[in-house]
């Protein structure tokens, strides 16, 4: 059955990754597409391990305008790219590749989804404030680079295992350093960027380095943890007084930066948010 819309002109992004089929990168790209009435399509594309170049190039020679890259292939990207957008490099992670005009340009617009979802979830800007990031994986050393050029004043990383936290904590240059839990009661925000309490995995049942409970009044607490979309660690903060931002606008936002490396458009974030509210969110895309 044709697809109202789609013809043999529309133009064709997706999303790379093992396992795919629950992203909601599709979803939200789609529904971009469809508000800013353009003929373009998001799908996934189920692609394992080591297979990154071979499906990247034959994305290249189907005319494939631009791919979201997610587990496992963030790293591996990174040798295919033909330029790298600043923070891909810093990260030496993309997860967003533009395929137009014959070139592979690798982004990585994780850490615009840490501070759009900040800025749109509890209207903070970090600059000039105290950040702390809980974690030291991808995910959490995104976090760091993000804050840190935003202008936090201080960006103090907290993790269990120290020469990773320290290694995060580099990348804010100067504003980095590695602390301790006792450090987040002198922090504006502290982003939760582990595993631990996602549901449905041997994490769902751990506690992050810092209890929800002990933030307070004044503070934001950001859990990338969306599933479950208000995280055990989330209500604890929220009901010690802080401010609570779900994990689910992270998603919102960091697709809305890929739209805009794909189309060149500035993307409609109301409706990409409408899209995804009211419900569990699916597996994670990253
Ligand atoms: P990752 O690269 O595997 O890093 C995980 C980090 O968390 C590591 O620093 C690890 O510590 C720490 N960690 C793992 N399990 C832990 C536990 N049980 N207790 C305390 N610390 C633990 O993972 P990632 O890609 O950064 O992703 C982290 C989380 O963020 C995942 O749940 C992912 O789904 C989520 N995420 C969400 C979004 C979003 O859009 N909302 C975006 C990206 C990621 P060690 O260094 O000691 O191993």
């Amino acid at each position: 059955m044709n697809r109202p819309g789609i013809s043999a002109a529309t133009t064709v992004v997706g999303v790379m990754g093992d396992p795919v089929a629950h992203s909601l990168s599709p979803l939200l790209h789609n529904t971009a597409f469809a508000a800013l009435g353009l003929d373009w399509v998001s799908v996934g594309f189920a692609v394992p391990g080591g297979q990154a170049p071979a499906a990247v190039a034959g994305a290249q020679v189907l005319g494939i305008r631009g791919l979201s890259v997610t587990m496992p292939h963030k790293e591996a990207v990174v040798g295919l790219c033909d330029e790298l957008s600043p923070s891909a490099r810093r990260l030496a992670a993309v997860n967003c590749l533009s395929l137009a005009s014959g070139r592979v340009v690798g982004h990585n617009t994780d850490g615009e989804g840490v501070t759009g979802a900040l800025a749109r979830g509890a209207g903070l800007e970090v600059a000039g404030r105290a950040a702390m990031v809980l974690g030291a994986g991808g995910a959490a050393r995104a976090a760091v680079l993000a804050l840190a050029g935003a202008g936090a004043a201080e960006v103090v990383v907290v993790n269990r295992t120290p020469w990773r936290a320290e290694a995060a904590a580099a990348l804010a240059a100067g504003a980095g350093r590695v602390g301790t839990a006792a450090d987040a009661a002198s922090v504006a925000v502290v982003v939760q960027a582990t595993p631990a309490g996602m549901a449905g995995t041997a994490s769902s049942g751990d506690e992050p380095p810092v209890p929800g409970a002990a933030l307070g009044p004044g503070q934001v607490a950001l859990d990338l943890v969306y599933h479950p979309r208000r995280t055990s660690w989330l209500e604890a903060a929220a009901g010690a007084g802080a401010t609570p931002v779900e994990g689910v606008g992270v998603l919102v936002h960091q697709a809305a930066a890929q739209l805009r490396v794909f189309t060149g458009q500035e993307p409609p974030v109301a409706a990409m948010w409408a899209a995804v509210s009211g419900g569990e969110g699916a597996a994670a895309d990253p």
